[in-house]
């Protein structure tokens, strides 16, 4: 099966007065055909910039893309004109922003916004746009949509201000939907109706789904395959199955643990990873998470450790897993 797009080995850096930031250090993956991809991460750890790089939202200055390739259906996105990326934008890729209030005019009516979109990217007129609007704010199961239309985005709920916003995200009917933290702002019951509607709407529409999101629950929840990333880099990728019951890496384990779950014991307390992510100002040499690893090694703190392929499904990058490793007895944490 041929990937519907393709990052390689991008980078993407933001200029600042204390120095050169290095958000996005190398990421490299593929994005198949009516697959639900989950990338997670803490704060910081380059997920959200890997994701608007794609679009061309990194603001630039101060951010750049300084090296790699991003191809959709074979097109390299990195050297479009603006011009040509907003024709991407929106009618091939759409994005759902974690704030629907910063992504949303307050100052226009929803109909407006909707209508806007399908107006600019599907050439409707705009009676003809009014009338699908109501359409896809019924297929966001928003109620009495025709009379919502003349509505203000501050006279939605949270949760509703979110489903107008995939409302609009599907208007030009996109192969692929981007959602960066779609239910981080809202309630646990909320946020387990819009899971469920980005689900349905993704097999209604046959669409390919990139979801950026911190929290592992809902990761068990949508996706088909996870990369993990932290310090700018990818750590760790696989099937859910891999990342959840086989994981390798130690921060994917310590992301594991941290994560609440029906089947761990009552009494076993939910744990921390000690410690910082690293300074993107002056990352790390090697292996990013070598200042928060129990069981990292010298050579950690030297060198990256190149991919290690573990099955035709998933693959990481850890000294301890790494044909060329050193014997444990080296390992400064005691071995895993
Ligand atoms: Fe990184 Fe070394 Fe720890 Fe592996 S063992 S996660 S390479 S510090």
């Amino acid at each position: 099966m041929n990937p519907i797009l393709e990052v390689r080995d991008l980078h993407v850096s933001f200029d600042t007065h204390e120095g050169e930031v290095q958000a996005v250090r190398g990421v490299s993956f593929d994005l198949y055909e009516g697959e639900t991809l989950a990338i997670v991460g803490e704060s910081g750890s380059g997920k959200t910039v890997t994701v608007q790089s794609l679009l061309g939202l990194i603001p630039q200055p101060p951010g750049r893309i300084k090296k790699g390739s991003i191809r959709y259906r074979g097109r390299e996105l990195t050297r479009l004109r603006e011009r040509e990326l907003d024709k991407i934008r929106g009618a091939e890729i759409g994005y759902v922003f974690q704030d629907p209030m910063t992504a949303l005019n307050p100052t226009m009516t929803i109909g407006r916004q909707i209508s806007e979109v399908l107006v600019k990217h599907r050439k409707m007129s705009k009676e003809k746009a009014l009338r699908h609007a109501v359409h896809l704010l019924r297929s966001v199961e928003i109620p009495n949509p025709s009379g919502r239309l003349r509505h203000y985005p501050h006279q939605f709920s949270g949760g509703m201000r979110q489903r107008v916003m995939i409302a609009m995200a599907l208007a030009a009917s996109p192969k692929v939907l981007i959602a960066d933290e779609p239910t981080t702002a809202l309630d646990v019951t909320v946020q387990a109706q819009i899971l469920d509607l980005l689900k349905t709407l993704k097999e209604q529409r046959g669409m390919s789904m990139i979801l950026i999101t911190h929290d592992l629950g809902v990761v068990a929840e949508v996706a088909d395959r996870v990369i993990v990333m932290y310090g700018g880099k990818v750590v760790e990728s696989g099937g859910v199955e891999d990342v959840f019951k086989r994981c390798r890496h130690p921060y994917t384990r310590g992301l594991l643990s941290s994560m609440p779950r029906l089947d761990r014991p009552k009494k076993k307390k939910l744990e921390s990873i000690p410690g910082n992510p690293p300074d993107l100002l002056s990352p790390p040499r090697g292996c990013p998470f070598v200042e928060r690893c129990q069981y990292a090694m010298k050579i950690c703190s030297e060198w990256m450790p190149d991919v290690t392929v573990r099955s035709e499904t998933h693959q990481l990058s850890c000294w301890l897993e790494h044909p060329m490793a050193p014997p444990v007895n080296e390992a400064v944490g005691g071995g895993i």
